[in-house]
């Protein structure tokens, strides 16, 4: 069934969407996006995604079209408009269609193109994987240094993904320095004993919206937390695993590079931390 899906401005039938050949998003990646979930119809952590849309914004001196408000009246049609009950909208921003290719950012006459479109998957929180795990293998970092930026260069996470599924595992957790930094599109996380260990925010990672509302969560229910680096090694050698993300929510992690984390099955602490995130961000959402 075609979706509704918004064109700056317009709700329109995705076969009649179009955006022009000259976007900086599409010449030059240029733009910025988020990700949403949806669970019975309404948004979770809005809000939070809308500051992180915000600063993402103003990292690359780009206006924003619209106010939160703005932002939340369109988000609720087109989710109204496609019928979602369980699922995501997708937002991108570009900074625009300046008419021709030039390095050089257009003047603030040329608009930023807004698009959002939503994607149906019901039964979203159920999922089958958050019982039995992912497997991931480990592979070296080499994005740019601002991926703290929501930017929609996503060549690397791509191939990055490619090589898991190469692999026969579900994703790939990126090495810098030693260090891991995160997943190919989600915060990674080990647990020892009752702490959990989770890289500190820097430009090195994203500052995911689900690992604040988990972090805090997880104080709130007397979790240590420690933020900080740590290498493979040391999360082979865990307790447990998980990651965190706006689609995949608190999903355990079980194996990496082929070793066992702790005894290999879903771990308790993920169990429970992916239960309050679902239960306490679905009595927040709007
Ligand atoms: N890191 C990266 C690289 C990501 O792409 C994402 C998801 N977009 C995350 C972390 C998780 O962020 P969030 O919890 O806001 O979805």
């Amino acid at each position: 069934m075609s979706r509704t899906v918004y064109v700056n401005g317009e709700y329109l039938p995705e076969e009649e969407a179009k955006v022009s050949v000259f976007d900086r998003g599409f010449l030059m990646a240029d733009g910025v996006y988020e990700v949403t979930s949806v669970l019975d119809g309404k948004l979770i952590d809005f809000a939070g995604h809308c500051t992180r849309l915000a600063r993402s914004l103003s990292e690359l001196e780009m206006q924003n079209p619209h106010s939160d408000e703005d932002w939340l009246a369109i988000f609720r049609e087109i989710v109204a408009r496609n019928g979602v009950e369980d699922g995501m909208v997708y937002l991108q921003v570009t900074r625009g269609n300046p008419g021709d290719r030039d390095f050089a950012y257009p003047s603030d006459d040329v608009k930023p193109t807004v698009v959002l479109f939503t994607q149906s998957k019901p039964g979203l929180a159920d999922s089958p994987a958050a019982k039995t795990g992912w497997k991931v293998i480990s592979i070296p970092d080499v994005r740019w240094g601002r991926r703290d930026i929501k930017t929609v260069q996503l060549l690397y996470p791509s191939m990055a993904k490619m090589a898991a599924k190469k692999a026969g595992v579900d994703d790939a957790w990126l090495v810098e320095d030693g260090f891991v930094t995160e997943g190919t599109s989600n915060n990674a996380y080990i647990v020892k004993g009752n702490k959990i260990i989770t890289r500190a925010l820097s430009h090195d990672i994203l500052h995911g919206i689900t690992r604040a509302a988990v972090l805090r969560f997880a104080s709130e229910a007397q979790m240590e937390v420690e933020e900080r680096n740590f290498t493979i090694a040391e999360a082979q050698a865990a307790d447990e695993a998980f990651i965190t993300s706006a689609s995949a929510f608190v999903m355990p992690v079980v194996e990496i590079d082929g070793a066992a984390v702790g005894t290999g099955t879903v771990g308790r602490v993920a169990t429970r931390m992916r239960e309050i995130y679902l239960d306490e961000t679905r009595k927040a959402a709007v």
